[in-house]
């Protein structure tokens, strides 16, 4: 169904009115690995996910990659596909080649996204006179003023506050970044994804917030990720500075942190009913649940298929 495949995600979103999920990948290294992925994106389908979108490694490190994987999902999966693009330090040309290869791929979808430095580089600074791009959102008015309607974008979120300036002092503040959402809202962003976060409660303060402050029925998607061993979520949430409350730690007693088995399934539980509850507590405002999936497909089948 070509026309549903390129329906804007702001178009699907308002389509659809029963809860639902979507599902990020990332591009696998070898040409095995990809077509492992796709046999599992394609069982995935029948989780019936509004969009699936494919990850972008910063500075354009996996851009042949990324648009394999995005055009391939995009051209055999009847699933819309979302393809993520940083854009710092990142030259325009490779921005305009990607922009150009999506569309005639049929991908209708863009999360313009600002990307980071890699590990032990700080090119913020010292940005290349070659990229105009400085933050996200440059790259969403870029878009939207060359491309038009062409594209539905979307941009990134953080509901207890971006992590940048940490090591300068600065704490994580949701109320600062909030300032700079707006801008890209204000710029075009047609819908937003968040960072993972296993606070509810951090999460219900910023969509108070973002529906106060920024948009009323802008769709807003709460960014998620299965427990699938007690080290990587540990580790996931280090890495994107999400807290992880009391009452969730004391579901992993010392004695069951090894046993991956018994984590998966007190994580299944725990993503359902934090699920459940911003459904709730939001009287469904927020009805569309984005899974970081990690590739992986177990944890997430048996989400959905438990969630009530
Ligand atoms: P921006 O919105 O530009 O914000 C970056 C920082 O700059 C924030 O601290 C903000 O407060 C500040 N800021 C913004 N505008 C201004 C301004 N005008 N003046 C001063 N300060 C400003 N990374 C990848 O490399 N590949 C991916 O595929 C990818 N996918 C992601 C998907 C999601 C849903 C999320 C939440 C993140 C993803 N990231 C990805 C990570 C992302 O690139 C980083 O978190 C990055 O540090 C910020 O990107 P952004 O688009 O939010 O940036």
């Amino acid at each position: 169904n070509l026309y549903f495949q390129s329906m804007s995600i702001r178009d699907l979103y308002h389509a659809r009115a029963s809860p639902f999920i979507s599902l990020e990948f990332f591009p696998p290294k070898t040409e095995l690995g990809t077509r492992n992925l796709m046999e599992r994106m394609h069982r995935m389908t029948a989780l019936d996910p509004l969009f699936i979108t494919v990850t972008w490694g910063a500075g354009g490190t996996t851009a042949e990659k990324t648009l394999t994987l995005a055009s391939l999902a995009q051209q055999t999966l009847n699933i819309p596909v979302c393809m993520h693009l940083t854009c710092t330090n990142t030259e325009k040309a490779i921005i305009d080649d990607a922009l150009d290869r999506c569309y005639n791929a049929g991908i209708r979808n863009i999360l313009a996204l600002r990307g980071d430095p890699p590990i032990g580089e700080d090119w913020l600074d010292s940005q290349s006179n070659e990229s105009p791009f400085k933050y996200a959102v440059d790259l969403v008015r870029y878009i939207k003023q060359s491309y038009g309607d062409k594209f539905c974008v979307g941009v990134a979120a953080y509901p207890e506050g971006h992590c940048e300036g940490e090591a300068e002092g600065h704490e994580q503040d949701p109320l600062k970044d909030l300032v700079y959402l707006k801008e890209k809202v204000e710029a075009g962003a047609d819908f937003v994804i968040t960072q993972l976060f296993y606070d509810v409660e951090k999460f219900l303060t910023f969509e108070m917030l973002f529906r106060e402050r920024i948009s009323q029925d802008l769709p807003l998607f709460p960014g998620l990720m299965p427990i699938n061993s007690y080290l990587l979520f540990h580790r996931a949430a280090k890495l994107s500075h999400a807290s992880i409350p009391p009452a969730i730690l004391s579901r992993f007693p010392p004695e069951i942190q090894s046993d991956d088995n018994a984590v998966k399934s007190i994580g299944v539980d725990i993503l359902i009913e934090l699920i459940q509850e911003i459904y709730q507590r939001t009287s469904g405002r927020i009805k569309g649940f984005h899974f970081y999936t990690l590739n992986l497909e177990k944890a997430i089948a048996q989400i959905v298929s438990q969630s009530p």
